[in-house]
C-alpha cells in the first residue's frame, strides 16, 4: 500500500476552537467550515466541534445540505447568500441564515413564501471591495428588510481585508466605519447581532471584539501571519501530511536530481526519495530547499517535485533508511513555512489536498 497520507487530529481541532472561544468575548466564534472544512474533512470537523459551536458557516448551499445530512443541527451562515431565488425557501427549511450582500437578492426575498421567517447578515462593504452593500444604503436595506415579513432578525456584517498585515491601520478604518453605520440605524445594535473579525483580527486586533467573531484557519491550527505571533503559539496544527521514503540513493557532487536536471549536487550527497507529490497535494512550485521532516530533522526538497514523488536531500541526517516516516508539514513543520516556499499561502495548500490521499481522523478525547 502507498504510505502517502493526511492525519488530522480532532483533538487539537477542540483545542484551537477553545483558544478561539477565549479570545472572543461576545458570544461564541462561528466555526467557518467552508470548503470541506478547508480541506480537513466537513462531517467530521463539524461533528467534532459539535455542541461546542452554536453556529457555523460555509460558502453556499450545498455545502450547508451536507452538514443537515449529517445530523448537524445548529444555524448555518450562508457566507455568499444564495444565488437564485427560490433557494430562499430551502434556506428557511434548512435553518440557514443568508449573507444579503446587494440588492438583487432583496426582490426574491420578498416574494418568498417561506416555512418560517429567517435571519439575515447585512453586509456592509467597509473597504474589501468585494462583497457588501455600501454604508450609505446601510439605514435604507435594514428598513427594507424590517418592512418584509420573510426576515425574523437582521444581524449585521462585515470582513477585514488586511488583518493579518499586523501594521496596517486599514483593519481599525475598517472597523470604526462599521460602527459608525450600524449605530447610526437607531435600535438596530440591540435587535441585531454584528459580526467582524476573521482568525487574524481575532488574535491580533483586540479592538474588534465587541462583535461575534468568524474564526476559520486558526480552527485548523494555522496562523494566518507570516511572522510570528504570539497567539499562534497556542495554536495545534490539525493536519499531518505524511509519507515514507522509498529509495535512497548516493549522488556525486555535480550529478542532477529530478526533471530538467534542475537541481545540482554541490557535493556528495544522500538523496531520499518521498512517495509524495503534487497528486497528493504537494505544491509542485515548492523551491529546492522547502524542509521535509525525516526523522524528526529537516531535509531539504531537491529539484522538482513530480506528480508522486519528491527527492529530499538527506546528507545531514544520520542513518536514512527506506521506509523512515517523512514529514511534509505537520508537528514541527509550520504549512505556513512550506506555503511560503511554494510562494502560497497555508490556506490554499491545505483546501485543495486531492482525494486520492486518504485521511486518518484520531480521536478527539
Ligand atoms: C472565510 C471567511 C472567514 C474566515 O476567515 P479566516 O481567515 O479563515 O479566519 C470569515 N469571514 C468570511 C466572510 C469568510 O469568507
Amino acid at each position: 500500500m502507498r504510505p502517502t497520507e493526511i492525519l488530522i487530529d480532532l483533538a487539537a481541532l477542540r483545542h484551537n476552537y477553545r483558544v478561539a472561544c477565549s479570545l472572543s468575548p461576545i458570544g461564541k466564534p462561528i466555526a467557518v467550515v467552508k470548503a470541506n472544512a478547508y480541506g480537513h474533512g466537513v462531517v467530521p470537523v463539524a461533528q467534532t466541534l459539535g455542541k461546542d459551536v452554536d453556529t457555523f458557516a460555509v460558502a453556499c448551499l450545498e455545502e450547508a445540505k451536507i452538514l443537515r445530512e449529517h445530523g448537524i443541527t445548529q444555524p448555518i451562515l450562508l457566507l455568499e447568500g444564495c444565488f437564485t431565488p427560490d433557494e430562499y425557501k430551502e434556506i428557511s427549511t434548512l435553518d440557514c441564515q443568508p449573507v444579503i450582500h446587494n440588492s438583487e437578492q432583496l426582490q426574491p426575498l420578498f416574494n418568498a413564501v417561506l416555512t418560517k421567517p429567517i435571519t439575515v447578515w447585512l453586509k456592509i462593504d467597509t473597504g474589501m471591495h468585494r462583497l457588501g452593500v455600501q454604508p450609505a444604503q446601510f439605514a435604507h436595506f435594514v428598513q427594507q428588510l424590517q418592512n418584509c415579513q420573510c426576515v425574523a432578525q437582521i444581524n449585521a456584517m462585515s470582513h477585514f481585508s488586511c488583518a493579518d498585515e499586523l501594521d496596517n491601520d486599514a483593519t481599525l478604518q475598517q472597523l470604526a466605519l462599521f460602527e459608525h453605520t450600524v449605530t447610526q440605524v437607531k435600535g438596530f445594535d440591540s435587535a441585531g447581532q454584528t459580526s467582524l473579525a476573521n482568525s487574524a483580527a481575532i488574535m491580533a486586533w483586540p479592538q474588534t471584539k465587541l462583535h461575534r467573531s468568524r474564526a476559520g484557519i486558526m480552527l485548523y491550527g494555522i496562523s494566518p501571519f507570516i511572522q510570528p505571533v504570539e497567539q499562534a503559539e497556542q495554536l495545534q496544527q490539525v493536519m499531518t501530511l505524511r509519507s515514507r521514503v522509498i529509495a535512497l540513493r548516493q549522488v556525486k557532487a555535480g550529478q542532477t536530481v529530478g526533471y530538467g536536471n534542475h537541481w545540482q549536487a554541490t557535493r556528495d550527497s544522500m538523496i531520499a526519495t518521498v512517495a509524495v507529490g503534487y497528486g497528493d497535494g504537494y505544491p509542485r512550485n515548492a523551491k529546492s530547499g522547502t524542509p521535509v521532516l525525516i526523522k524528526q530533522q529537516r531535509g531539504k526538497l531537491a529539484g522538482r517535485v513530480s506528480m508522486d514523488m519528491i527527492c529530499v536531500d538527506v546528507t545531514d541526517i544520520r542513518e536514512v533508511k527506506v521506509g523512515d516516516e517523512a514529514v511534509m508539514w505537520g508537528d514541527g513543520l509550520a504549512v505556513t513555512e512550506v506555503a511560503q516556499w511554494a510562494d502560497t499561502i497555508a490556506y490554499e495548500l491545505v483546501t485543495r489536498m486531492p482525494t486520492r490521499v486518504k485521511k486518518i481522523y484520531n480521536s478527539a478525547n
